[in-house]
């Protein structure tokens, strides 16, 4: 089942105490799109300008990632730059230039209409819902949104979450859209907006999803080598709805196993700047290492 998935398509510059990049291909759609690719086709909505180089719509046609609702615009890409310091789950923005982002009017592509599954991946609220309510009848929405948006855009945000199904954001993130420090109590108020079901990243710490009926904590990989954990949300988030849409259950079992996937996904893309991982990333590399995550949380029936 293919996932219809709107979000950034940019141009990054990015420093972390172990390097840095300029202008590398970034965003949070081409993440999503690119991690989601693993397990499934993908319809991308976006906008880019006529700056943006060809060979990143390759490596995007190289993943199977359907471009027929990526728009080229007389402008400049989005382009956001960040720095990390070694304390890489918090990043800092130091500039976010929407460019032809701002006037971006999304129309999406008749066979796109039909999506079961929809990621609103992190970009204005109110082109997520733009996005959603062209959408037939989708079975399963999901979405993301960070700092910028809830600070800026709160009141559509808080429309977009109406119709939202599961909100994967980070823990400073819920704090700040609940407005209560502490995480339990926050995720608590967030689920009283809308979804019903509510995934916090913690960083290298790992993820916990909160529903109705309980909680789940899956830890994250423990890597050596993390380089840049710019994009780890997003294909998080790619990891996730992709394994779901591709067993097409809903189950609370298949969203454990998502959260893991998830999990399994973010912790490659942190071993490279940019996308620079998933160039090489192979399936079976991926489904070693989901086997390395039973390894590293199995504590019953071992003496
Ligand atoms: P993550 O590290 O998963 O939170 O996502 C990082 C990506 O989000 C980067 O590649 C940025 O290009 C993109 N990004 C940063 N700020 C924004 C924003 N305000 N709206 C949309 N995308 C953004």
């Amino acid at each position: 089942m293919s996932i219809l998935v709107v979000g950034s398509v940019a141009l990054d510059s990015v420093e972390t105490p172990f390097g840095k990049a300029q202008e590398v291909l970034g965003g949070s759609g081409t993440y999503f799109s690119t991690s989601a690719s693993y397990f499934t086709d993908v319809n991308l909505v976006a906008v880019i300008g006529n700056d943006f180089p060809a060979g990143h719509l390759d490596f995007l046609r190289s993943r199977q990632v359907n471009l027929d609702g990526l728009t080229v615009a007389d402008g400049k890409t989005f382009r956001w730059s960040g720095s990390y310091g070694y304390d890489l789950n918090e990043a800092h923005t130091l500039d976010t230039q929407l460019n032809v982002f701002a006037s971006f009017k999304p129309q999406l592509p008749p066979h796109y209409c039909d999506a079961e599954y929809v990621f609103l991946a992190n970009i204005d609220p109110e082109l997520q819902l733009e996005v959603l309510q062209q959408v037939v009848r989708p079975k399963l929405v999901a979405c993301d949104t960070m700092n910028f948006w809830i600070q800026g855009k709160k009141d559509a945000l808080l429309r977009t979450l109406k119709y939202v199904d599961i909100l994967l954001i980070n823990e400073g993130e819920v704090r700040q859209l609940a407005g209560e420090p502490n995480t339990v109590k926050a995720a608590r108020a967030v689920l009283a907006m809308g979804p019903k079901t509510l995934v916090v990243k913690q960083g290298e710490y790992g993820a916990v999803m909160f529903t109705e009926k309980g909680v789940f904590s899956a830890p994250a990989y423990p890597l050596e080598s993390v380089y840049d954990p710019t994009g780890a949300g997003d294909t998080f988030a790619g990891g996730f709805m992709g394994y779901l849409a591709s067993v097409r259950d809903l189950s609370e079992a298949a969203m454990r196993k998502a959260i893991v996937f998830g999990s399994v996904m973010a912790s490659f893309n942190v071993e490279a700047f940019s996308l620079d991982r998933m160039r090489t990333l192979k399936i079976e590399e991926v489904h070693e290492r989901y086997r390395m995550f039973q390894l590293l949380t199995e504590f019953s029936g071992i003496d």
